[in-house]
């Protein structure tokens, strides 16, 4: 199976950056690399439609993400993308959960179930994200706090809740520190998800994956990406430079 990476790139770019990321993207990489890994990027919502013309003239084989959808279908809701929206704009993929949605909007692991039921009905992929943070971790309390993250939506949506879905395993302490998980960590909690939730739904989850997010860049790319754990990974800060984020790609083929 192609691993994957996904670049979620947050608050930035603008038309100018993200055409010229593009282009460079085709400058650089070979059709067989392209298609080497399966390359996912979460630009701005705003730049989805821009961004799906490009690649189309472009002939990239590159999926888009939206960084987080409304749980509100339509209505008088300022400010939110539906996820209709989304798939008219040709996303595949949706972030639910991310630590700074749940940091800085106080998204809760209800709101995210509500988000997550939304994707999964819909039918394009959701990207979970947990992890604990720094005082968690120091109190030993990783384990507790993915449990309660993945059993909110278990309890929801039984056994099948993860099928054809992804959960990204990312520490809230390796965020945009340049501290990433070592490759023990990454294993270790990697196996305990798959386990928990192998547990939880007596075996009968199909295809669930699991991808690492935490300051991950081109050093330690091949690493982690070599890991039969490690189904794909998810970039932040890294991912925002072309020549960089190319490197990564060649790296996790090479
Ligand atoms: C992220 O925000 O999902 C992320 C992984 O960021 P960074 O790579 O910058 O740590």
């Amino acid at each position: 199976m192609k691993k994957t990476i996904i670049a979620n790139w947050k608050l930035n770019g603008n038309k100018k950056i993200i055409t010229d990321f593009l282009l460079n993207v085709h400058r650089h990489l070979t059709k067989t690399e392209l298609n080497s890994v399966n390359i996912v990027i979460a630009f701005p919502q705003i730049y989805l439609c821009l961004v799906k013309h490009i690649i189309n003239d472009l002939d990239l084989n590159i999926h888009l993400c939206s960084q987080d959808v409304s749980y509100n279908s339509i209505g008088a809701f300022t400010g939110e993308v539906s996820i209709h929206m989304l798939k008219e704009n040709f996303v595949k993929y949706v972030i639910v959960g991310h630590s700074e949605r749940r940091n800085f909007h106080n998204e809760n692991n209800n709101i995210i179930l509500k988000k997550f039921i939304k994707v999964k009905e819909s039918e394009l992929i959701p990207i979970l994200c947990v992890g604990e943070n720094l005082k968690e971790k120091e109190m030993k309390q990783t384990e507790l706090v993915l449990k309660q993250q993945i059993t909110k939506i278990l309890d929801e949506l039984g056994n099948t809740a993860f099928d054809n879905t992804i959960i990204a395993y990312e520490p809230v302490w390796a965020i945009g520190t340049g501290k990433s998980a070592s490759i023990e960590e990454v294993i270790n909690i990697h196996k305990f998800i798959k386990k928990y939730i192998q547990y939880y739904t007596n075996n009968s989850i199909q295809s669930l994956s699991i991808y690492y997010g935490g300051s991950v860049n081109e050093k330690n790319i091949k690493m982690l990406s070599q890991q039969k754990d490690v189904d794909g990974l998810l970039v932040g800060n890294s991912s925002l430079n072309s020549e960089i984020f190319i490197k990564m790609i060649k790296n996790m083929i090479y």
